[in-house]
């Protein structure tokens, strides 16, 4: 099966990012043998530059059609002023909308070298790994009826929380196959208790979950999974949730872990002819404007995001975990990139620099 793969670097520090994961794709091929069938476009303000819009229609075209979208970053203060439908952004919100992607992967791994970047203590975080599912694409952030409207005296503002079973059980699908690639086990987290959405969640996780007996499913209400993920993080393997939830604690997951700049993302939708999911992968940080250009930049997030691509998309779970590796190995030799250098005894590396490192040590895995 040929394994093809749509680049769209972005914006600000999504090209020097993406640099370095070209550097990587390349080593893939050259030493592993794993052919990709690499093609690259713009989105964000570089696509509005030359297009007029964030998103060519030919670029969405392509993005449906390839095994997996990587993407940098876009936006900055270049186009602030833009009209809201053709600021950078609505280019990334037209690839999950038309994509359909409704299960956003969020994984929180703290490597041993940067445990003490959390504000958490030390042995609470130190070997995490953890991965959350949020549904992306329903619940309240689209429920009708919504707005702000006049009630006697005053203004009431509505938003509406909605799920059908179809849209609990997709996303609860796609976390039990993750959890079947993990640690086989899956907490599921809403408000059975004060919403009915959250008892049709339960029961819809439930159901799914005969599918899946080699999982072990637990329910727990989203407050008391917060107080858990900060109290004692690494009781979980993956966990699912709604749109609302999974967006709080997917941001408070990923920052037990420390920097921005380590944090990757993948977005998944149903399944395509060949039996992979279509799939956005993404760092979770933005264009960084204030070190753009420079060299500063952590690579780390994109091509952690590649591993997630060899994981999800292309099958190649040992690959993924050999590039996991060769970015833990770089950070155990104590080199970093400038977000991560206010530790003793670091060596501080460019944007390239921490390319190269995460070459020689995959190098080294052979
Ligand atoms: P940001 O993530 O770009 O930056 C926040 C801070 O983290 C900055 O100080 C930045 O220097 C630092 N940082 C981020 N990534 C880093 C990396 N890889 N290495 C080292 N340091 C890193 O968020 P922001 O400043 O709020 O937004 C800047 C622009 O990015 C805005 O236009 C915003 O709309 C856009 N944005 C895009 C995305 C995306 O493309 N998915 C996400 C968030 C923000």
């Amino acid at each position: 099966m040929t394994n093809s793969l749509l680049i769209l670097p972005g914006d600000g520090i999504g090209p020097e990012v993406m640099a370095e994961v070209r550097k990587i794709i390349d080593w893939f091929e050259d030493k592993r043998g794993i052919a990709f069938e690499v093609s690259e476009d713009l989105v964000g303000g570089c696509a509005y530059d030359k297009h007029g819009t964030p998103l060519h229609d030919d670029t969405m075209a392509k993005a449906q059609e390839v095994d997996a979208v990587l993407l940098g970053a876009v936006g900055g203060p270049k186009y602030d002023n833009l009209d809201f439908s053709v600021k950078p952004e609505r280019g990334l919100l037209r690839l999950r909308k038309e994509m359909d992607l409704f299960a956003n992967l969020r994984p929180a791994q703290c490597f041993d070298a940067l445990a003490d970047f959390s504000s958490l203590k030390k042995d609470v975080v130190a070997g995490l790994d953890i991965m959350i599912v949020r549904e992306l694409t329903s619940g309240v952030y689209f429920g009708e009826p919504r707005g702000i409207i006049e009630e006697g005296n005053e203004r009431v503002g509505i938003n509406t929380q909605r799920y059908t079973e179809s849209e609990i059980e997709r996303v609860c699908r796609a976390a039990f196959d993750l959890a079947m690639k993990r640690g086989k086990k899956l907490c599921s987290m809403e408000k059975a208790n004060v919403m009915e959405s959250g008892v049709l969640w339960r029961e819809v996780a439930t159901r799914v979950g005969q599918d899946y007996p080699e999982v072990e499913l637990s329910h727990m209400y989203a407050d008391a999974g917060a107080m858990q993920l900060t109290r004692w993080p690494k009781q979980f393997d993956v966990i699912v949730t709604d749109n609302l939830f999974g967006d709080l604690l997917s941001d408070l997951a990923a920052m037990l872990t420390g920097s921005l700049g380590m944090l990757p993302s993948a977005s998944l939708g149903a399944p395509m002819a060949n039996g992979r999911p279509k799939a956005l992968y993404e760092p979770v940080h933005g264009s960084a404007p204030d070190i753009a250009g420079q060299g500063k930049a952590n690579p780390s997030a994109c091509i952690l995001s590649f591993a997630m691509a060899l994981r999800y998309s292309f099958d190649k779970g040992e690959e993924a975990t050999r590039l996991e590796k060769a970015v833990e190995a770089v950070l155990a030799k104590g080199l970093r990139t400038a977000d991560l250098l206010n530790v003793e005894g670091a060596t501080p590396v460019s944007t390239s620099e921490m390319g190269d490192a995460v070459i020689e040590a995959l190098n080294e895995s052979l």
